[in-house]
C-alpha cells in the first residue's frame, strides 16, 4: 500500500491544526501540514531530502489534534523508514540503531553490565529465578546512566517495601524498541518486540512495570501482551499509596511543578497518578505549568532526539520549561521520564540556572518522604 492510501492523504483538510500544535515548529522548518500536502501532490522523493524530518519528537500532538483522525506523525515515521531503508540517516541515528542491534541498547553499552545497578539488592532474576507475579522492566537509560540508576534502585526498594513479588530480566533485558521504531527502523523494532515478548511470556508474570513512559507506551500499544497488565511506575506507586502499602510520612517543604512526559500523559492519558503521588507527600506544594496535561510543552527528548540534535535554532523547549518553572516559584521540576529528566537538566546547564532549580524524578522525591529503612538486606516501611 502506498503512503497516499495508507495515510489517507487525500482526506487532509489542510486546516493546519497539526502544525499549530507542533512543539518544534516554532524553532524548526518542520511543517507537518505542508508535509501532508507535498506528499499528496508530489510524492516523497523531495521530502526525503529535508533534514528537518529528524526534528520531530514523535510527541503525537499533530495526530491527536487532527479533526479528520489522520496520523501525520505516523507519516513522518514512515518517511524516516524510507530513509533508513536507503541508508540515508544521520550518523548518530545510524550508530544508535546499530548499537541496539548488536548490544541491545542504543548507547552500545555492554550487555553483561546491564544489571550492575541492581548489585546487592537481591532482586529475582527472571525467568530462571522465578516464579514472580510481576516484572520490572528497567529500560536502557536507567540501566546504564549513573544519573538515572538511582531511580531503578529507589523503585525496586519501594516495590519490595510494599511487599510486591517481582523480578527483573537482568542481562536478558533488551531495548523496548519504542525509539527505534520512531527512528524509522521498523524491522529492528519487530525483532525486539518479538524477542522481548517471548521473554515476558516465559516469565509467566501477570504485570509489567516500566521506569520509562517510552517503554510503557510501546508495550501497551505496540506489543501484543494479552493477559499481562502493563503499568507505568507512577500508576503502580499511586495504587500502593492509595492501598496504604506505602506511607509517605516525612514532610518535605518543597515547591514542585510536575512536567507531563508526552508518552505518558498526552499519548496515554496518565495525568493523575503522578500528581496523586506528589500530592500525598506531606508539606509538598504542587504547582502547575500553564501548559500542562494535554497542552504539555514537549521537552524535545523523544522520537530519536536523544541522539540527533535537530536542525532547529533558538531557545529549546526544555530551556523555556525551566524558565517557566522559575517564574512559577518552583524549587523542583518533577518528572517521571528518564529522557525528560536528562533534557531538562541539560537545559539548566545551558541557561546557567543550575543551583536555582532542581530536576528530580518522582521516585527521588517520594523516597525522601518514605524514609525506607534497610534491615538485613530487606527494605521495610517504618
Ligand atoms: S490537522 Fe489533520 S486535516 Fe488538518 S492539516 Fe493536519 S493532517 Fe490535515
Ligand atoms: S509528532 Fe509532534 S513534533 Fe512531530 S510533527 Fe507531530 S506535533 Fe510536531
Amino acid at each position: 500500500m502506498d503512503l497516499l492510501e495508507r495515510f489517507s492523504l487525500y482526506a487532509c483538510l489542510q486546516c493546519g491544526k497539526c502544525t499549530g500544535g507542533c512543539p518544534v515548529s516554532l524553532r524548526s522548518p518542520l511543517n507537518i501540514r505542508r508535509i501532508m500536502r507535498e506528499a499528496l501532490l508530489f510524492g516523497t522523493q523531495e521530502l526525503l531530502l529535508r533534514p528537518e524530518l529528524w526534528d520531530c519528537t514523535t510527541c503525537k500532538a499533530c495526530t491527536l489534534r487532527c479533526p479528520r483522525n489522520l496520523e501525520p506523525s505516523e507519516l513522518l515515521i514512515a518517511l524516516r523508514g524510507q530513509l533508513v531503508e536507503s541508508g540515508r540517516v544521520p550518523k548518530p541515528v545510524m550508530d544508535a540503531l546499530e548499537a541496539t542491534y548488536v548490544h541491545g541498547n542504543p548507547w552500545g553499552r555492554a550487555r553483561q553490565k546491564r544489571a550492575d545497578w541492581a548489585e546487592g539488592l537481591g532482586l529475582k532474576r527472571l525467568p530462571e529465578g522465578g516464579p514472580a507475579q510481576g516484572l520490572y522492566f528497567v529500560g536502557c537509560a536507567p540501566s546504564y546512566d549513573p544519573r538515572l540508576q538511582p531511580i531503578a534502585v529507589n523503585l525496586s526498594r519501594m516495590m519490595r517495601a510494599a511487599g510486591l513479588d517481582f523480578g527483573i530480566l537482568g542481562t536478558k533485558e533488551s531495548c523496548c524498541g519504542n525509539e527505534i521504531r520512531r527512528m524509522g527502523e521498523e524491522g529492528l523494532f519487530e525483532e525486539l518486540r518479538d524477542q522481548n515478548g517471548e521473554n515476558f511470556r516465559s516469565c509467566q508474570v501477570s504485570w509489567i512495570v516500566t521506569t520509562s513512559p517510552h517503554c510503557f507506551n510501546t508495550f501497551k500499544n505496540e506489543y501484543e501482551l494479552e493477559g499481562i497488565e502493563v503499568l507505568h511506575y507512577t500508576q503502580l506507586i499511586e495504587r500502593l499509596i492509595r492501598e496504604g502499602r506505602l506511607l509517605p510520612r516525612r514532610p518535605l517543604r518543597l515547591k514542585v511543578v510536575y512536567h507531563d512526559p508526552c508518552f505518558l500523559g498526552k499519548q496515554n492519558g496518565v495525568f493523575d497518578p503522578p500528581r496523586a503521588i506528589l500530592g500525598a507527600i506531606p508539606g509538598l506544594q504542587l504547582l502547575e505549568f500553564p501548559r500542562s496535561r494535554e497542552m504539555i510543552l514537549c521537552c524535545e527528548g523523544g522520537g530519536g532526539r536523544m541522539w540527533v540534535e535537530g536542525s532547529g535554532t533558538g531557545t529549546r523547549n526544555s530551556e523555556i520549561r525551566v524558565q517557566e518553572a522559575l517564574q512559577l516559584g518552583a524549587e523542583v521540576i518533577a518528572t517521571a521520564c528518564p529522557f525528560c529528566l536528562l533534557t531538562l537538566e541539560d537545559a539548566l546547564k545551558t541557561t546557567g540556572l543550575e543551583g536555582r532549580l532542581r530536576i528530580m524524578d518522582i521516585t527521588e522525591i517520594l523516597s525522601q518522604s518514605l524514609s525506607l529503612e534497610v534491615q538485613d538486606g530487606r527494605d521495610r516501611v517504618p
